[in-house]
């Protein structure tokens, strides 16, 4: 658990080895320890993920056994780059509050608001930089709260899983406290069968999620009925095989709409593209709509979120 790391101290050799390294000698089982603090690791090798149209294989990696921590000052110590987030975050009194137990909880109400504000493109800092601090520190006159948004939702896609941040951060919408699995979904199919789910019912939540996806394609101009003009990301829609209980086949469909003004952000998802960051993780609040497909008994579950703002994406890639 805990960050993925793609280099470890092999114990049997002595020496660092890099994630590739130990998948090409399939390494699965061996013992690792943490390059920097010495904690134990595990190696995952490599898997691949299904879609429609093709197999993705995601990178191999090391990571935490079970109840192990990373020294408090190890890079890869989640709890102090919580910690470090929230330094700055932690004045901002209307977007965190503490438990009693001292652990940040943020309001999410205050992400939603600051989501319609308007971002005015000339703001835009040019930015050469790669993920993490330097990105968001480079983003300019991003909002304080969207900023420390974007940081956790980085920190998020770089763990496994949820649960590595249920007990570091909790999340609020006004006054009732929201899941993590609410919240972030991940690119497995089930995590999009959650997320459609999740959204279907009577009432859409209005806190915000983030959804993270695979970019399957050059971006497109679109226009709708409506007149209103967008830069469509695609996303890779999930493999589904099997058909729910009234034997329709129902499958999620995630798209990012960027209005048409907002060229720097088109411009920014392209050159991300360009480097190889096919795969994309935004927040925002998410648009749910139901479409029958041509084919009979297939139902497309349409997730559509709004990116207005350069704090609201991060591009990455974590394949092979
Ligand atoms: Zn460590």
């Amino acid at each position: 658990m805990g960050v993925k790391i793609d280099k470890a101290f092999y114990i049997k050799t002595k020496k660092i080895i890099s994630n590739f390294e130990a998948d090409k000698q399939g390494l699965t089982g061996e013992k690792f320890s943490c390059p920097i603090c010495n904690a134990t690791l595990s190696f995952t090798k490599h898997f691949e993920k299904n879609y429609p149209n093709k197999v993705v294989k995601v990178s191999p990696f090391f990571s935490l056994i079970p109840k192990v921590v990373h020294n408090e000052d190890c890079k890869y110590n989640t709890a102090g780059r919580v910690k470090k987030i929230m330094k700055k975050a932690i004045e901002l009194k209307d977007f965190i509050e503490m438990d009693p137990s001292k652990k940040p909880i943020i309001r999410l109400q205050v992400v939603t608001e600051e989501l319609e504000s308007k971002e005015n493109p000339k703001d835009d800092v040019p930015n050469e930089n790669d993920a993490h601090e330097m990105e968001v520190e480079n983003d300019g006159s991003l909002s304080p709260y969207l900023s420390a948004m974007k940081q956790i939702m980085i920190l998020r896609s770089e763990v496994e899983n949820n649960n590595v941040l249920k007990s570091e951060i909790k999340l609020k919408y006004k006054k009732k406290m929201v899941s993590w699995d609410n919240f972030y979904f991940g690119q497995k199919e089930v995590e999009y069968i959650k997320l459609t789910k999740y959204l279907d019912k009577k009432s859409i939540p209005k806190h915000p999620v983030c959804i993270e996806g695979y970019i399957t394609k050059p971006l497109e101009y679109v226009k709708f009925p409506n007149k209103s003009e967008f830069h469509k990301v695609f996303i890779e829609m999930p493999y589904i095989n099997g058909l729910d209980d009234e034997g329709k086949k129902e499958i999620p469909s995630v798209s990012f709409l960027i209005p048409i003004e907002m060229e720097h952000i088109k411009r920014k998802i392209e050159s991300e593209m360009q480097k190889g960051n096919n795969q994309i993780v935004a927040y925002g609040k998410p648009y749910f709509k139901k479409n029958t497909g041509r084919q009979p008994l297939t139902e497309y579950h349409n997730v559509t979120l709004y990116i207005n703002k350069k704090a609201q994406f991060h591009c990455f890639n974590d394949t092979m």
